[in-house]
């Protein structure tokens, strides 16, 4: 019997911590050769950190090896396909991480002086010059530092624009499809929300909409295609009800990998919309951040962009503080400058056919999935898919398995899962977004896992119910998992008996 495991085979990696014994150093320096200094005297004892006791201390291979066995614990997107609906975990190229990394711009510091920031400038001006003609919208900021955040950017917006018209408004209205966000940015900005029932096809209600919008009714926000993957048809109509009534009209964008090169939102209607650079515009995400949501305008919504704004003359750039109607800051400095360049690369790599390339694979890879399914999982919407489709676990149910089983054992196929129980108005929603970076193999290998998952359903729903059964955690109690965390690594029971 082995009576010990090695940890990279278990995944049982204590903390660095624990894995400490006091002198053990990862870097050897020749013997001093200059007298020694106190810290406190040369430094001045302020300036001399004191906070931070019992640091590990361990060698130059443990520490490696510490963090080389955490990064193979997680799944990524550079391992395998990752299709989470409404997330767009799209392959980033390496080109956009090779530009993030030219020196003179992955060093640009935000104190610069303008006179040595031309190149920094320009990058965000070309950025917002082609964001507005991808969104057909007139004016872009690159400020924001996520798609929420565009959101809320993009409300205000609205609110400064109907304030300076003397026409303040109350209300937003929400489709009930809508992303969480949506609500949360309408009511953080002061809004009432009124929601927007779907029709039977998934799409917003125009006679619903039509007989909520009046005067109290800033805008409607609307996801588009909206969260069930489906274009609304009657977004321009949408657009003429809500202008007819001096409402406005916000789009999510964050959707718009199914858009891009094909339609603008510009040209339906929309008056201000965000995108999300981690989302379309291939910036690595997940983790956390960070992002960017830039927010697009149409002309008279420019004068309320927040400052700065960058204007040119003279072929020089210069940031612009002062303009009076500008609804200020909405972020320190400039927005997240990394990941701005990694759009532009992005963008300039693609060029105008290959974005839209990409857009029609989005659209072709979603709907593939879902031909490759439809006969095995229930497709409440029928309208046609554009870059992710939503199933439900109703088929499955009678065998009392539900998609967030289904999920878990997706894991022991050396999936992903996908997107879990949202959007809200699919009850128990399977949510796949292929994007157009899969390969019709791994996309081959994803619609066998999930049949054969439906086969497991009817034969051993147990297996699924109690799934995962390859990874190194089982299944979870999740509300004890949320109520009683336990945030410390601890041996599992059966590692203790055997190292006794
Ligand atoms: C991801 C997403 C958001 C939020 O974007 P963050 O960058 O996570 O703040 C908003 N709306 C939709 C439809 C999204 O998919």
């Amino acid at each position: 019997m082995i009576r010990k495991v090695r940890s990279h085979q278990t995944q049982n990696e204590n903390l660095l911590f624990e894995r400490s014994s006091p002198g053990k150093k990862g870097y050897q320096l020749p013997p001093l050769d200059v007298p020694g200094v106190d810290p406190a005297a040369a430094l001045g004892a302020t300036n001399v950190r004191r906070e931070i006791t019992d640091f590990p201390e361990v060698s130059e291979v443990e520490i490696i090896r510490h963090f080389t066995r955490l990064s193979t614990w997680n799944y990524a997107i550079d391992l395998g396909m990752y299709p989470l609906g409404s997330c767009t975990m799209k392959y980033n190229p390496r080109l956009n991480e090779h530009v993030a990394r030219i020196a003179g711009l992955a060093q640009a510091h935000p104190y610069q002086p303008e006179e040595l920031a031309q190149g920094a400038m320009r990058v965000q001006v070309q950025l917002e010059q082609y964001l507005a003609e991808i969104t057909g919208m007139d004016g872009v900021t690159l400020q924001p530092a996520a798609g929420a955040h565009g959101e809320q950017t993009g409300i205000l917006l609205i609110r400064a624009y109907l304030e300076s018209q003397g026409d303040a408004r109350k209300k937003v209205l929400i489709p009930d499809s809508a992303h969480g966000t949506n609500p949360a940015t309408a009511a953080i900005a002061g809004y009432e929300v009124e929601e927007i029932a779907s029709n039977s096809e998934g799409m917003i209600d125009l006679e619903a909409l039509e007989r909520a919008v009046d005067d109290s009714v800033a805008a409607l926000m609307v996801t588009n295609p909206n969260t069930v993957g489906i274009f609304e048809r009657d977004i321009a109509k949408a657009a003429q009800i809500l202008h007819a009534k001096g409402a406005q009209l916000y789009m999510d964008g964050a959707n718009m990998n199914a858009l891009v090169g094909i339609a603008r939102p510009g040209d339906f209607g929309v008056d201000v919309m965000h995108l999300n650079l981690h989302k379309t515009f291939s910036t690595p995400h997940g983790g956390g951040g960070p992002g960017a949501g830039p927010v697009a305008v149409k002309s008279h919504l420019v004068p309320h962009l927040p400052i700065p704004r960058i204007t040119e003359s003279g072929g020089r750039l210069s940031y612009q503080y002062d303009l009076p109607q500008s609804i200020g800051r909405v972020r320190a400095f400039y927005g997240n400058f990394g990941v701005l360049l990694r759009a532009l690369a992005y963008i300039l790599a693609h060029g105008g056919d290959g974005l839209r390339n990409a857009t029609i694979d989005a659209v072709m890879n979603a709907n593939y999935i879902r031909k490759g399914i439809e006969d095995r999982y229930e497709l409440p919407y029928k309208a046609p898919s554009m870059h992710e489709c939503v199933f439900s676990d109703h088929k499955q149910t009678k065998a009392g398995v539900k998609t967030g089983d289904i999920a878990k054992r997706l894991i022991d196929y050396g999936f992903h899962p996908y997107t879990v129980s949202f959007p809200m108005i699919v009850h128990g929603a399977l949510m796949i977004e292929p994007t157009e970076t899969e390969s019709k193999q791994e996309l081959d290998l994803f619609i066998d896992a999930l049949r054969s998952i439906a086969d497991e359903v009817e034969n051993d729903p147990e297996l699924v119910k109690t799934a995962p059964h390859s990874t190194r955690t089982k299944r979870v109690n999740e509300t004890l998992a949320a109520r009683r965390p336990i945030l410390r690594w601890q041996p599992p029971a059966e590692e203790k008996q055997a190292a006794d």
